[in-house]
């Protein structure tokens, strides 16, 4: 190396799937057969449709080109639709909607929108590492909101000292939670509405799993929905969970149209638009037949129902996820994060990640992704049950 890499990059901490990548390939070395419980990344193929799709427009030397930097109007206008259908709330395809090359593009970029060095941003505790990442290398200093189990996982936003909220600009929230679980409740948006106006503070809130429900009775809602949170927020979603397209790269923001116009000045300096035969195939993700959605649904519901029977007669306290593929489970008496995933992985040969990785607060926890098929849930409970952890 010629010169030194920047303070920016120095002061990153290993990123966390890394670490785990690195622990199961050492394990699978040793030629042990490894279930893989980490990873927030579905194991089924994209939908048929989209698919199909994506093969005639590819061939299409119109989408060979660069595209429109805040997207094409097509799409926007497929994701106002949706989310008229999906939560009723109304979006101007024009100026409320950008589309991004993923959610997690978007939120990485956001801060450098709105943050100079030493501004304040909200994040939780524990969440998905972009959000304190983006804010540092902004030059913004990330203040953590715990979020425990006897405050439903919600951060306590009265308990934040005023000298922080004055210099806040940002607040991250991410519902149905990563890794919680837990879903956003209609009170608890409304608190954040009037937070976010009595303190001027901008809500940036990822809905990247509000899809992946497992109760009709049970939908998450969209921060948007929430009257006033258009004129405080954006939301950012993503094609990645619902249809199982982490590797084409496609999101969207939406909401406050000031704050979108910021997001895309930026990205208009540093990306130049999302493959325009990707947007067409999104398109048809949004605007298609939804019926792959519901058995989506139903293949991690029957996976999720194995699991939590198994743990539960393994004799570990857990409740069934409303939504989301994951599942947040508490350690047995005696055990760190750390040292419950390594038993599980030097015992059961099983990759979890530890919850104190997302962030302090995580600490007590693990995380279970329920990314593999049923007959693989169905041997992870095996083993488990073996290891008798709560004996
Ligand atoms: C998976 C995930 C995303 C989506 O990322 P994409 O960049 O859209 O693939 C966003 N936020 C959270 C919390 C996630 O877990």
């Amino acid at each position: 190396m010629l010169i030194e890499p920047s303070r920016r990059v120095k002061d990153l901490p290993p990123y966390l799937f890394a670490k785990i990548d690195k622990m199961r390939e050492e394990i699978i070395a040793k030629g042990v057969d490894v279930i893989n419980l980490s990873i927030g990344d579905p194991d089924l193929p994209t939908f048929p449709n989209i698919i199909e799709k994506m093969k005639q427009s590819i061939k299409d030397p119109k989408n060979h080109r660069y595209s429109s930097y805040e997207g094409m109007l097509s799409f926007r206008e497929s994701v106002a639709k949706w989310y008229k259908s999906r939560f009723n709330v109304k979006l101007d395809p024009e100026g409320e909607v950008l589309s991004l090359i993923g959610s997690k593009e978007g939120i990485a970029h956001t801060p450098l929108a709105f943050v100079d060095p030493g501004d304040i941003v909200l994040v939780p505790d524990p969440c998905y590492p972009v959000y304190p990442t983006a804010t540092k290398f902004a030059g913004g200093i990330p203040y953590f909101l715990p979020l425990v189990h006897k405050n439903q996982f919600f951060p306590d936003l009265k308990n934040i000292p005023l000298e922080v909220l004055k210099k806040a600009k940002l607040l991250f929230l991410n519902y149905p939670n990563n890794p919680t679980t837990s879903l956003g409740t209609r009170k608890f948006f409304t608190e954040v509405v009037k937070f976010a106006r009595k303190y001027n503070i901008l809500v940036c809130h990822d809905a990247a799993y509000t899809e992946l429900y497992y109760d009709e009775n049970y939908k998450p809602i969209s921060f948007l929905e929430i009257e006033g949170a258009k004129e405080v927020g954006i939301e950012f979603h993503s094609l990645s969970k619902t249809y199982n397209m982490t590797g084409w790269r496609i999101g969207f923001a939406v909401g406050n149209s000031e704050a979108i116009s910021a997001l895309g000045k930026i990205k208009t300096n540093i990306d130049s638009g999302l493959f325009q035969a990707i947007q067409e195939a999104g398109i048809e993700a949004l605007l298609g037949d939804q019926t792959r959605v519901h058995e989506l649904r139903n293949i991690y519901k029957k996976r999720r129902d194995e699991l939590v029977k198994g743990l539960r007669e393994s004799g570990f306290n857990i409740n069934p996820p409303l939504a989301t593929f994951y599942l947040w489970l508490q350690n047995p008496p005696g055990y760190t994060s750390e040292k419950f995933t390594s038993k599980l992985l030097s015992e059961c040969g099983i990759v979890t990640t530890p919850g104190n990785g997302f962030g302090n607060s995580g600490e007590g926890y693990i995380r279970i992704a329920l990314t593999v098929d049923f007959e693989r849930i169905k041997e992870a409970v095996y083993r488990i049950k073996k290891a008798d952890f709560l004996k």
